[in-house]
């Protein structure tokens, strides 16, 4: 080894000793005689002296040395006098005064400063991504999820689970995305795709008899980048045979707390996890994947907006919808235009429109919707919301969904705006008893709201003849500050109900032979009840870290269009290598 010690590990008792350390000059600072410099590596950071009455060549080395040299450092440990001792650093109450200075490598002026995390461009930082994992914030990001990843193995084994690795070049998987495809040279015009999860050969390894399988899997798809998505994540993919949903959602409860309290800094607000059905959550949230940091649960008005004279109410109402409140505490004080700027925002989600009113100091109302409740009709609407005095009332009236996404989208900005949702509190819940379908109304077919392998729950599979759109799923989601970080479900294990769901979501058989047929025939030769899961394991480290998007938790991730900036890729390839795919590219 080329340094007897990291640059975080020496300390008083190391003093007198002679030692080499190695790693980068984080700061130097030229004192005029004196020349001190931090150098430091992944585990810290140590001063160098360099003194010219203690060696000349030492002090001529440190002196060419610059920012991000990676310097070779041997001397002796030494105290320091007591008015230097820098308590915020580890190795702080020593330095090491050096006799040998020797630089390995010299480096260009980076493009932004490494020892500060002072805010750099996104597309720099992606482009020098090598300097930015440099950076102490990334550093922590990456080491955690290593943490994370190793707990998640240890917990696992020690458990009987199996890991096992599954393909990459594979066949299409219907987890609802697009495939990246890969062109095969040996079969001209076909092609594999990457796998968007492992999950038919997941449920091929219980088949097999593995009964406990898991796998830090790497899945892809080719989604349009917006919000925060990658083309390719992690997961941690799981399964397990002779199981009911309750088994899988414990253990994975045992591990997250585990991780939680063990590996993260964070706080967990809520042991055991709350379970919501699907519809809960959308009553009281607006959405399946609510954040439970803080209230704002919404409410529903439509019986009272019934009896108004608003029509927008009314109509709402009498077409089957609803009309549901979100009451913003002591945002009493908004004026019309910061009420209207919040039009906007239920608007992106698909509503037509907000109304609004705030409660004054003495219990009557004020604003756009204040008119249509008066006397009574104010009294009825502040007991069935709990609004206060100060506080601001909003109201959304359309059809369900819509309402449900326009004040799910107001309930987020206005947990932002209140500053409620606390980035070192970690709060999961389950959403279960999910419908197992969706109807698709362009394509008047069903639509598997997880995915075509999931079982309906027990008591609900003879539904699957008679009324399919009723019929509860065995499906479990995993939901953190508001992210679903995870989704499961026990699955079908018999081939002629897996036949029947082909059926509702308009697969026909032949097309479902062609690409499921493997899966069929498997089910034919003793498959045991099984199921599962896949917590996202970006986004579960993206949320212990504090961080605002997966990106700074990917050791080299894609940005919004999908490529890799620092290596320019996807890139055009040598004809010569298109041919032997017998692919032609099209411009168009
Ligand atoms: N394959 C599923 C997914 O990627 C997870 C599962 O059902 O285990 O979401």
């Amino acid at each position: 080894m080329l340094k007897t010690h990291t640059c975080g590990e020496l300390r008083k008792e190391h003093v007198g000793q002679t030692v080499t350390l190695a790693g980068w000059v984080n700061r130097r600072r030229d004192h005029g005689g004196l020349i001190f410099i931090d150098l430091r590596d992944r585990w810290g950071m140590t001063q160098i002296v360099a003194d010219p009455a203690q060696s000349g060549e030492a002090h001529k080395a440190a002196s060419e040395a610059r920012g991000e040299y990676v310097l070779q450092v041997t001397g002796v440990v030494r105290a320091r006098p007591e008015e230097m001792v820098n308590p915020d650093l580890g190795t702080g109450e020593i330095e090491l005064e050096a006799t040998v200075i020797k630089i390995l490598n010299p480096a260009k002026t980076p493009p932004f400063y490494i020892y500060s995390d002072e805010k750099v461009e996104e597309a720099l930082r992606m482009k020098y991504r090598y300097l930015d994992l440099r950076r102490r914030r990334m550093q922590r990001n990456l080491i955690l999820r290593h943490q994370v990843v190793k707990y998640i193995r240890d917990f696992l084994a020690e458990r009987g689970f199996v890991e096992i690795e599954t393909p990459v070049l594979f066949k299409t998987t219907p987890e609802g995305a697009r495939d990246y495809l890969v062109p095969s040279r040996v079969h001209p015009g076909k092609f594999y795709a990457l796998p968007q999860s492992p999950q038919q050969l997941k449920q091929l390894l219980m088949v097999a008899g593995y009964e406990r399988y898991f796998q830090i899997a790497r899945c892809f798809r080719d989604e349009d980048q917006r919000g925060d998505r990658q083309p390719e994540f992690t997961q941690l993919d799981l399964e397990m045979s002779f199981v009911e949903r309750a088994d899988v959602m414990s253990l994975i409860e045992t591990l997250m707390t585990g991780i939680v309290k063990d590996v993260s800094d964070c706080e967990l607000l809520y042991e055991p996890f709350p379970r919501l059905t699907y519809k809960e959550a959308m009553d009281r949230f607006g959405t399946d994947r609510p954040d439970l940091r803080y209230g704002l649960e919404l409410t529903d008005v439509s019986a009272i907006a019934a009896k108004t004279e608003f029509k927008v109410f009314t109509g709402a109402v009498e077409a089957g919808g609803a009309v549901k409140a979100l009451v913003a505490p002591g945002c009493g004080d908004y004026s019309r235009r910061q009420a209207e700027e919040l039009e906007v925002i239920v608007q992106e989600a698909g509503a037509k429109g907000l109304a609004w009113l705030a409660v004054n100091a003495d219990g009557t109302a004020r604003g756009g919707a204040a008119r249509f409740f008066e006397g009574e009709r104010l009294a009825e609407l502040l007991e069935a919301t709990g609004a206060q005095p100060g506080d601001l009332v909003l109201f959304v009236a359309d059809e369900y969904t819509m309402v449900s996404a326009a004040l799910d989208a107001l309930r987020r900005e206005f947990a932002r705006r209140l500053e409620l949702a606390d980035p070192k509190k970690i709060s999961f819940c389950w959403v279960i008893d999910f419908p197992l379908f969706f109807w698709n109304e362009e394509e008047q077919r069903w639509d598997p709201s997880h995915h075509l392998f999931t079982a309906p729950l027990p008591e609900d599979a003879h539904l699957l003849y008679t009324d399919p759109g009723a019929a509860r799923g065995a499906q479990y989601d995993l939901v953190c500050n508001g992210y679903e970080v995870a989704g499961g479900s026990i699955r079908i294990h018999d081939r002629a109900m897996q036949e029947r769901v082909f059926e509702l979501i308009g697969l026909d058989m032949a097309t479902a032979r062609e690409r499921f047929g493997h899966m069929l025939e498997a089910f034919e030769y003793g498959t045991p009840p099984h199921g599962g899961i896949a917590p996202g394991i970006d986004r579960i480290v993206m949320l212990l870290a504090g961080e605002p998007n997966i990106r700074e938790v990917i050791a080299f991730p894609k940005n919004q269009q999908a490529s890799d900036m620092m290596a320019d890729a996807p890139s055009v390839v040598e004809p010569i290598q298109l041919e032997e795919l017998h692919i032609r590219v099209v411009e168009d």
